[in-house]
């Protein structure tokens, strides 16, 4: 039996990149061999096996063939005839086609390495597309390379078109496509990502919400980019730049989603579009089974993030009400978030990129302000039960109203 590294490793050697996670094919055996060498089968659809010490993924070469919708819909065959070019025409673009062995000899039937050298992000042949998921790949792979210089190529955009067309999408399961979309808002470029779903027609399948917002448009004075579906991209990119966690990325993607709702009568305002948004923020968190906290904070951002913008006009009052629907006693962490996506929302306009956001300090000073109201002077009062958490708000209020004049004197 033949074993070869395949798939990304190979790729990003090629690239010069780091490699992290290392694929193998096994070529010229069966099962039956892989367990009597002591390799762990793991993979309820397919033979693939860890390796007994290093623990990495060794997988029999195999052929697949569509038998149904979806990624369900595949039968494989397995066997030690199954060729090296056989199981490598199987996968999804031609830079993750190669094979090497041991002695670094290349095996590159489908020209994954003109095409990294040529910077194109190809499918290596029609059968691409069985699986809508590389739809997905595809755009995610751009916005992992666009720093490079890749690009999809025509042919293999037109083969995403066609399968975005033909409603297939439809047919993914939320738990692939969450980490495919999770994994692609990670990248260096996750505006790539949306920019290419959005160029093939899988946005509007995918997230008709945030397809809406291209062509929406906002006060100039306030947006000198305009259109909202740019100031998305924009947000996404400032949230790449400034290294901000999941969480804050997908806030930022769905943060404006009420402004795809506004009758283009009051077009470019968009009047209370933080309320008409939420239930489309709602609609996507659940259609992917969002994490919880990816979901919260989105819907949270989602509602509040003029409120941050105003956070040095808000009323004390106000600013309280604030504190408290983020819970920032029990909750610190997901209020800095917050304060993350806001910053990013304003630097994701056009040519306001680099100017300063001082509301975050304001909105983390009221936060240390509030926080630091103590609680046991009152308990010593003897407040207890719903009047010491009147008392309690009393006093936070007093501390925030104080906290305010100071920072704005
Ligand atoms: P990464 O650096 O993200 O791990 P990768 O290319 O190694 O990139 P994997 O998801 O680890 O991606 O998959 C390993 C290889 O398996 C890919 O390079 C590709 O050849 C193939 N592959 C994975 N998923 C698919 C798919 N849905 N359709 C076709 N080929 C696939
Ligand atoms: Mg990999």
């Amino acid at each position: 039996m033949q074993v070869y590294k395949v798939g990304g490793a190979v790729r990003d050697r090629l690239l010069g990149l780091p490699v992290t996670d290392v694929d193998r094919v096994v070529v010229g055996a069966t099962t039956e061999e892989m367990l009597a060498q002591g390799f762990r089968p793991v993979g309820a659809d397919f033979p693939v096996f860890l390796h007994p010490k290093t623990g990495e993924e060794y997988a029999l070469a195999r052929t697949e063939r569509k038998s149904g919708r979806g990624y369900g819909g595949f039968t494989f065959y397995a066997s030690p005839e199954v060729t090296l070019e056989e199981d490598l025409i199987r996968r999804d673009l031609t830079i993750n086609a190669m094979a090497e062995d041991d002695q670094l000899n290349l095996t590159d039937p489908y020209h994954g390495q003109r095409d990294l050298e040529a910077r194109i992000l190809r499918h290596v042949s029609p059968a691409f597309a069985e699986d809508p998921l590389r739809v997905l790949r595809v755009a995610r792979f751009a916005a992992r390379y666009a720093g490079l210089g890749f690009t999809v190529a025509d042919e293999t955009m037109d083969l995403m078109r066609q399968l975005s067309e033909s409603g297939e999408l439809q047919a993914l399961t939320a738990e692939r496509s969450w980490k495919e979309i999770s994994r692609a808002l990670m990248e260096d470029h996750p505006q790539v990502f949306i920019q290419v779903l959005r160029d093939c027609g899988a946005l509007k399948e995918l997230m008709p919400e945030v397809d809406a917002l291209f062509g929406v448009p906002q006060p100039e004075t306030h947006h000198p980019e305009i259109d909202t579906g740019l100031h998305t991209l924009s947000v996404l990119e400032q949230s790449s730049l400034h290294k901000q966690p999941l969480t804050v990325r997908w806030a930022c993607l769905l943060h404006d989603l009420g402004k795809g709702l506004t009758p283009e009568e009051e077009w470019p305002r968009h009047i209370a579009h933080e309320y008409t948004g939420l239930k489309l923020i709602k609609a996507v968190n659940e259609r992917f089974k969002v994490p919880k906290d990816c979901q919260e904070l989105a819907l949270l951002v989602g509602q509040y993030h003029t409120h941050g913008h105003r956070a040095l006009e808000l009323k004390a009052s106000t600013l309280l009400e604030l504190l408290q629907s983020f819970d920032i006693y029990r909750r610190p962490q997901r209020f800095e978030e917050f304060i993350a996506a806001c910053e990013m929302d304003a630097r994701g306009r056009k040519g306001l990129e680099q100017r300063s956001y001082p509301q975050a300090d304001y909105l983390r000073g009221a936060a240390k302000a509030a926080r630091e109201v103590a609680v046991q002077p009152l308990l010593e009062q003897g407040f207890k039960g719903p009047e010491l958490g009147e008392a309690l708000k009393r006093e936070r209020l007093k501390a925030l109203k104080a906290y305010k004049e100071a920072a704005t004197a």
